[in-house]
Order: structure tokens, then sequence, then C-alpha cells
């Protein structure tokens, strides 16, 4: 392992804008191209391009860090065009084999796929990794995280997050890891709905909460508060058995939800009209149409936008792609050509936006990052892609901020866990370690 991967494993890096994966593991993967993915397409998410401005030096060393990790001889920064200050605060400090990549104003602009095609024109193969087309990615949070580890050995404590929808003020805010969302959503004001809903994570890919007594995660980007009758809300609330009844009765099999998928558009096979037709009629497709639910990015374009009669082809994909996993099938399948209306067919934000009924909440979230101080935090022990990490400490033992609390299992893919205040350990237990300030 290089020395960088190394002072990344040991600070508990992981990649902060999807699922966490860890980073000291992509470090130690040869690429000619490391892109930092600072497209935050998601509507109402508003992290990466403050952060970029304010650590806009950390994100730049970050970037070189990693370009020399992995022997990278490019390296590319895509920021949306309206990123206007995230873009004069990181261009003047480019190095001569960096470069800012203008994305358009798109969803989804931030699916790692679609960000290496915009900015480099490769095309990563259907199930493939961005290595296997020489191209490493991260986002803002995790470079400037990565920065901060190999200069300073600061391991990952906090986490920047926007709460913003029905709240009175929409904030971004940067919060110890583990400190309960209902605190950091009291940061935001009142909610200003009588039945709110809460997303983790923003309106397209988010994920609805069953309880916001859960705790910030190294992944936590946002927290959406929406009214119960809003249509965001009604589609994650719809159950499975009602989407494939209004799939069997309704589908007019016209097409659009593959013509606007943007893994179908740039030549993967996967295929959501024929995947719902398939799952109307018994399995009777293809087994490689089926498989290819595996390739979903889950987008949410089929659900949110394509369908004209509210079926969601991406529901179907999730629940295709939880029995493939259990059953451990795999997808395999060639990349196909090019859609040549590909670059047209992306959504753009605004129309999104005004699809979505969130035209009224998309509002400025300015970044505070005054310290918070929760009395007790929750850390999680798999924040991250891999295995759950491994206590090392016991219930009343006092713990210093900063400390490593659980440590990756041997031989295992995972990440490393530190206490994100001071104070004592009052429970341990397979899921969590529980620190009172
Ligand atoms: S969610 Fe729908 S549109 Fe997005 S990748 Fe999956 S099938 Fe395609
Ligand atoms: S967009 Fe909707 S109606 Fe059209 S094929 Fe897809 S699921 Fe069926």
């Amino acid at each position: 392992m290089n020395d960088i991967a190394l002072k990344a494993r040991e600070a508990g890096v992981v990649g902060s804008g999807g699922a966490g994966f860890p980073t000291h593991v992509k470090l130690m993967s040869p690429a000619e191209i490391y892109l930092v993915n600072g497209a935050e397409c998601e509507p109402l998410l508003k992290v990466d391009q403050q952060l970029a401005v304010k650590y806009a030096t950390e994100l730049v060393r970050g970037l070189q860090l990693a370009m020399q990790a992995v022997g990278a001889r490019e390296g590319i920064i895509a920021f949306k065009a309206k990123y206007v200050e995230a873009i004069a605060a990181v261009q003047p400090l480019l190095a001569s084999n960096m470069r800012i990549h203008i994305l358009k104003d798109i969803y989804p602009a931030g699916d790692e796929v679609i960000t290496i095609w915009m900015a480099t024109g490769r095309r990563v193969p259907p199930a493939a990794l961005p290595k296997d087309v020489g191209v490493a990615v991260n986002n803002v949070l995790t470079l400037i995280n990565l920065a901060r580890a190999v200069d300073h050995g600061t391991p990952v404590t906090e986490r920047t997050l926007t709460i913003s929808g029905a709240v009175s003020d929409p904030i971004t805010l940067t919060v110890p890891i583990g400190t309960p969302l209902r605190e950091v959503i009291a940061r935001a004001g009142s909610i200003t709905t009588t039945k709110p809903y809460f997303v983790n994570g923003g309106p397209m890919m988010g994920k609805l909460l069953d309880s916001i007594d859960q705790p910030v995660t190294k992944t936590t980007g946002g927290i959406i508060v929406l009214p119960e009758d809003h249509i965001v809300i009604r589609r994650h609330r719809q159950p499975m058995q009602d989407i494939m009844a209004t799939a069997r009765a309704v589908c007019e099999q016209c097409n659009l939800c593959t013509e606007l998928c943007p893994r179908h558009l740039i030549g993967h096979e996967l295929h959501p009209a024929l995947i719902v037709r398939s799952a109307n009629y018994r399995d009777i497709g293809k087994p490689s149409v089926l498989l290819s639910a595996l390739t979903c990015s889950e987008c949410a374009i089929c659900e949110q936008w394509a369908c004209p009669v509210d079926i969601s082809p991406m529901r179907i994909n999730v629940a295709l792609k939880e029995r493939f996993r259990a059953e451990g099938a795999r997808y395999v399948g060639e990349l196909r050509p090019l859609d040549p209306m590909a670059e047209h067919r992306l959504v753009p934000t605004s129309r999104l936006v005004t699809r979505l009924g969130i035209a009224p909440y998309n509002k400025k979230a300015p970044l505070d990052e005054s310290e918070a101080h929760p009395a007790t935090v929750v850390l999680n022990l798999r924040q991250h892609i891999g295995a759950a990490a491994v206590p090392l400490v016991q219930v009343g033992e006092p713990v210093q901020r900063g400390q490593l609390l659980a440590e990756i299992p041997p031989d295992a893919l995972g990440a490393r866990i530190h206490a994100s205040i001071s104070g004592r350990v009052t429970a341990v237990s397979e899921q969590s370690i529980t620190v009172n300030a």
C-alpha cells in the first residue's frame, strides 16, 4: 500500500458522495485520470459547491495527492457552470496537469458513469468500474478529507450536510459524525408542514427515513423535509404490490423509460421498459434483460421524469437486484454504441425541479460551520461498503475526539471509525459505539 493510501486508511476516509467506498482501496489501483465529481446534481443539496469555495486549497491538494497515489497524468474537476464561486476559487490553484471541466446543468450529471463520459468521453461498460476505463473518481469532500488525513493526520470525524425542504431556514452545516439527525434538523429552524416526512439524501436518489433518531454518518449528504402529500413522498411510500399492479394495468409500452434512461443512452443494455414487461409476464424476458437491472444506478429518471402513467421501473429494478444479489447472480454484457441522442435526452435540472414540485424549496442553504456540541453521538460500525469495523473500546472508557474506536477486520474491505467527540463510551454493540460528552 502506498503512503497516501495508508494515511487514508488510518484516517477512515471513505467516499462521502455515495455508498462510502473505502478511499484507500481506490488509491491503490492505477488510473490515468483522477476525476473530482463536483456535479452535486441532486436538487436542494448544497454541500460540495460551498465546500469547494471555502476549502479550495485542500480540494486541489487532495486531488494532487490522489493523482500521485494512482499515477494519474491528468486531474479533472467537474463543476457545473453555475458554481461560479467554486470555479473562481479553484481555477488559480490548478497545476498544469489539472483542469476544470464544465458540466451541463442536467440530471444525473453526478452519476459517476455519466460524469466520466461527460468529462473524459470514456464510457464505463455495464457492470464495470471506472478504473476499467483508466479513471478514478471521488467527490469534493472526500478529497478534502484526504488532504487533511495526509497533511495533518486528521481522521474523519465530521460531516457536512444540507437540511432543506419544508423548513424555515435551510442550512448546510458541519457536525460531529454520530449526531442525531433530530438535532441537526433542528438547526434549520422550524418545520413548516404539519405532517413532515424526511428523505435521507436528495429528492431523486434519497431514501425515506423511518426515524430521525438515527445518527449522521460519513455518507449523510442531506436531509430533505417534505409534506406527507408531496409527490416525492407518495412515490416513496407506494407499496411494491401497488407498483406491480399499476405496471400490469397501465403500462403503455411507450418505451419512454428506456429512451430517457441515462445508462441505456450511453450504451448499456439496461432496458427498463422491457424489464417492466418481463416482470409483468412472469419473467419471460431474456435472462440478460432481467439481469441488467443489476446495472441500474437508481437515478429515478424513469420513475420521476419519464413514465407518463406513474409506474416505477426503478422500484422493480431494486426488487430484482435484491433477488439477484441473494442468488449470487451477475450481469455480463457488452458496451453497445452510444445513442446519438444521448446528449440531448438528459434532463435539465431546472425542469426537473419544476416537475418534482420542489421549486418552492429550492433556496439557498448557507454553509454554517459554527461548532456543534451534541451530548451523545452514535457511531455506526458500518458507514461504508464492506465489513463492519470491530470495536476496540469498552463501556466506561474515556475517549478523546479523533481517537481510533473501531478497526477494519483482518483482510477485509472496510474503514476505521474514530471518536467524533471527547467523552465516555456508554454502549458498544455489533452495530455501533455510543459516546456521551
Ligand atoms: S433508475 Fe431508471 S432511468 Fe435510472 S438507471 Fe435505473 S432504469 Fe435507468
Ligand atoms: S415509461 Fe411507463 S408506460 Fe412507458 S414503457 Fe416505461 S413503464 Fe411502461
